[in-house]
């Protein structure tokens, strides 16, 4: 009896401390979060001040419940909090976890099938390996979302990432493809330090019109073409992003052939390419081993600086940073593509024809975008939500709710989706052809994806009839458009001499 006495006086220490620290994080949560943490540190205090009014051995267990209601409390917290809880995520989380359900066990016992109360440890113990599996693949990735947090850090006019000066330089080659994106005249290079073939560092001035644009990282810098916030919010969103995502994977040349189809890498060889909206790099890195002359990659947020380091080893890249609708770039391209970008544009039809405009006649473009046609639920749904809600909660706070939604998204894929791929039936689940398409994919690819649906500002669901006229206005011929996965287009079409 002494000895429940102690160890609730114990816990009860333990649990108050962790509560009064909790409240003094709370401060610092997404406003989301806050309510959730409070609430979770006020039923803790609660049970707490209950437990002084029971049975000694009443007492342990209450006083267990508040801690571990406290902790919750302290973990949700964390999300927004100090340095020291990043430092030891992984390990809290999952105690926060197994002793959550421990404690839920304990406080439920009565009312949670006999055989949950009865191996209640099992069930901790099962906790826990939930959470470090959940968690432990986005550890690495803290440092990255903590670098996530301060965007903007390497755009235009700032200084770039340190790197060794040769590894960081732009090929001096790319200064014959570039034009000055404000009168088009050719730009020259200024105060250039030259290593071999590329240039270290420098400026590259207008020969017209004097603007100036910084060579920073290795990458030339362009500045967007409105300050508008929306824009400027779906490029740093995007940037944060793939900061955070920035692997590559085996799947994604499959992936992008997908996106590509018609067109083969033999389309390719010896062309000079053009890719809107490179993102990490992905695409880049994969077409510039089918046979190219040169890639440019552009892409107007600073995941030019993931990019760049994915590409550094292939000498047919470029990397440039620059607003699709301003782009500092010369007709001298034999195919241009762009991958899941142009819906993010606040005008997609003026980006398109950005891109045809930088195709020598005889080339071709590709582009894939969101259907409008069996998107219903997301653009009645989930678009709602991302514009008022999960585009502005910041990269630590979406990560984690991108990683509730991806583990439930995950479970439901390979447990129904994907053991139905090929039967008949599996085609008359919701979203079929979708989620049966995503079902092989890892865990992180799918984190991804919800991510990355969730944290555009600004997305535009395209219908066939409107994609059809973006090809037609633009005068292209041997146009080829399809159904991808039965929720997105996917255009070809060559250019004709104007
Ligand atoms: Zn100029």
């Amino acid at each position: 009896m002494e000895r429940h006495e102690q160890l609730g006086d114990r816990k009860a220490g333990q649990a108050r401390r962790v509560v009064s620290r909790s409240r003094l994080r709370t401060d610092a949560l997404p406003v989301l979060l806050r309510p959730v943490a409070d609430q979770a540190a006020r039923h803790a205090r609660r049970v707490l001040d209950q437990a002084a009014s029971h049975r000694p051995r009443r007492v342990s267990r209450r006083v267990r419940t508040g801690s571990a209601m406290a902790m919750v409390a302290q973990g949700l917290s964390g999300v927004g909090g100090s340095r020291e809880w990043r430092r030891t995520a992984a390990g809290r989380c999952g105690r926060h976890s197994g002793v959550a359900f421990h404690a839920l066990a304990l406080r439920f016992g009565d009312r949670v099938p006999r055989l949950v109360s009865r191996h209640r440890n099992c069930v901790a113990a099962a906790g826990v390996v939930v959470d470090l599996l959940g968690v432990l693949p986005g550890v690495s990735q803290l440092s990255a979302l903590r670098r996530a947090d301060s965007p903007g850090r390497t755009r235009a006019g700032r200084v770039g990432p340190r790197r060794r000066a040769a590894d960081a330089s732009m090929r001096a080659r790319l200064l014959d493809l570039l034009a000055c994106p404000t009168c088009v005249a050719d730009l020259e290079l200024l105060d250039a330090e030259h290593d071999r073939e590329e240039v270290v560092r420098g400026e590259l001035a207008c020969r017209r019109c004097g603007d100036r644009f910084p060579i920073a990282g290795g990458i030339p810098r362009f500045p967007p073409a409105t300050a508008d916030d929306r824009v400027r919010s779906t490029a740093q969103n995007f940037g944060a992003q793939w900061r955070v995502f920035d692997e590559l994977a085996a799947h994604h040349e499959a992936q992008f052939r997908d996106w590509i189809a018609p067109v083969r890498p033999s389309l390719l060889r010896g062309k000079r390419v053009l890719e809107l909206g490179c993102g990490k790099g992905r695409h880049t890195r994969v077409v510039a081993e089918w046979g190219v002359d040169e890639i440019v990659a552009v892409d107007v947020s600073d995941a030019v600086d993931v990019a760049y380091r994915h590409t550094r080893h292939q000498p047919h890249v470029h990397v440039i940073q620059a607003d699709i609708n301003r782009l500092p770039l010369k007709r001298v391209f034999g195919y241009a593509f762009s991958i899941g970008v142009l819906h993010h544009l606040e005008n997609p039809a003026a980006g398109f024809r950005a891109m045809v405009d930088h195709v020598e006649p005889g080339g071709a473009v590709s582009c894939w975008v969101y259907a409008r046609e069996n998107n219903g639920w997301i653009i009645r749904v989930v678009d709602p939500l991302r514009r008022l809600l999960f585009s502005r909660l910041g990269p630590r706070a979406l990560y984690a709710v991108a990683l509730v939604a991806a583990s439930a998204l995950f479970a439901v894929i390979r447990v129904v989706y994907r053991p139905l791929r090929s039967a008949g039936v599996g085609a008359r689940l919701f979203y079929a052809d979708y989620l049966r398409y995503i079902s092989t994919f890892p865990f992180r690819e799918i984190h991804t994806i919800v991510y990355d649906h969730l944290t555009a500002p600004t997305a535009f669901y395209i219908s066939r009839d409107e994609f059809e006229g973006w090809f037609r206005d633009a005068g292209l011929a041997d146009v080829v458009i399809a159904w991808h996965n039965a929720n997105s287009w996917r255009g070809f079409g060559v250019i004709g001499s104007r």
